[in-house]
C-alpha cells in the first residue's frame, strides 16, 4: 500500500511578466487502487497540477508539500519522481525525433527499474501490450510522437503506463480527441493497469465521458486552482448536467 499526498501545494508559473500563481492551496491524498478524477473547467490550473507534480522546470512551487509514502517528493528529480513509481501522461506530450518506440520503451523500462529488462520476456511483453491496445507491431519502429494523431499519442501514453508499472499514474486528459473506439481501448488499458498492478490514479478530465468506462472513487472539481467540492462518483453526473457554472467565481481570483 502507498500514498501520494499533496498537501496546501500553491504553484507559480513562470511567465514573461514573472511568476503568476496558478494553484493556490490544494490538498488530495490518493492510495494505491484508487482512482480519483479532478475534473474541471477549462484554465482552472489542471495541467499546471499535473506539471508541478512531474517536476517541469517552469511550474514552481511556492509553497507546500508533496510526500510518497512519507518521501518528498519535491525535492526529487524528474528521473527520480520516475522510479519512486510516479508516471505522468501529458495533456501535450512531446516529439523525440530519432528515438523509435521500442527503444524509448526500453531505455526508459531500464532507467526505471534499475536494470535492463529480460530481452526474450520484453519483447513478449511489448507485442502483446500493443496488441492489447490494438497498436500496429510498425509503430514501434516510428520516432516518439512524432506525426503521431491525437489517439497514437494517447495509446502510445497506456503502452507506457501498462509496461513501466508505476504506483501512481496522472493521467492528462487521455480523454481528449478520441473517438468512442478509440476512449474504449484505452480505458481498457487503464483498467487494466489497475487490476494488474494495484495503481493509483489521478484522472484529470474536463469531461465526464470518460468516467463511463473508468470509474473514480473519488471526483474532485477544480476551480481557480484548488478544490471547490468533492464526492464520490455521483458528483460526476450531477457535473454532467449542471455544468461548472455554479463553482466559477465564488473563490477569490487567483492573482
Ligand atoms: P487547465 O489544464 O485546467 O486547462 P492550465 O493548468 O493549463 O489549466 O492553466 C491554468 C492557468 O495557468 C491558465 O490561466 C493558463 O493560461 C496559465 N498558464 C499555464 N501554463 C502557463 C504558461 N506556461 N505560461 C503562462 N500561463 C500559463
Ligand atoms: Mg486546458
Ligand atoms: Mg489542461
Amino acid at each position: 500500500m502507498s500514498t501520494l499526498e499533496i498537501r496546501d501545494l500553491h504553484v507559480s508559473v513562470e511567465t514573461k511578466e514573472g511568476p503568476k500563481p496558478i494553484l493556490r492551496g490544494v490538498d488530495l491524498t490518493i492510495a494505491s487502487g484508487q482512482t480519483h478524477a479532478i475534473m474541471g473547467p477549462n484554465g482552472s490550473g489542471k495541467s499546471t497540477l499535473a506539471s508541478a507534480l512531474a517536476g517541469h522546470p517552469k511550474y514552481t512551487v511556492t509553497s507546500g508539500s508533496v510526500t510518497l509514502d512519507g518521501e518528498d517528493v519535491l525535492a526529487m528529480s524528474v528521473d527520480e519522481r520516475a522510479r519512486a513509481g510516479l508516471f505522468l501522461a501529458m495533456q501535450y506530450p512531446v516529439e523525440v525525433p530519432g528515438v523509435s518506440v521500442a527503444n524509448f520503451l526500453r531505455t526508459a523500462k531500464t532507467a526505471i527499474s534499475g536494470e535492463a529488462p529480460a530481452l526474450r520476456t520484453w519483447g513478449k511483453e511489448v507485442k502483446g501490450a500493443m496488441e492489447n491496445l490494438r497498436m500496429d507491431p510498425a509503430f514501434a519502429e516510428r520516432s516518439v510522437n512524432e506525426g503521431f494523431s491525437g489517439g497514437e499519442k494517447k495509446r502510445h501514453e497506456i503502452l507506457q503506463m501498462e509496461l513501466f508499472k508505476p504506483r501512481f499514474a496522472i493521467l492528462d486528459e487521455t480523454d481528449s480527441g478520441l473517438d468512442v473506439d478509440a476512449l474504449r481501448v484505452v480505458s481498457e488499458g487503464v483498467n487494466r493497469a489497475k487490476e494488474n498492478t494495484e495503481v493509483g490514479v489521478l484522472l484529470i478530465t474536463h469531461y465526464t465521458r470518460i468516467l463511463r468506462y473508468i470509474k473514480p472513487d473519488f471526483v474532485h472539481v477544480f476551480v481557480d486552482g484548488k478544490i471547490a467540492e468533492e464526492g464520490g462518483p455521483e458528483l460526476a453526473e450531477r457535473l454532467e448536467e449542471e455544468g461548472y457554472d455554479k463553482y466559477v467565481g465564488k473563490t477569490a481570483p487567483a492573482s
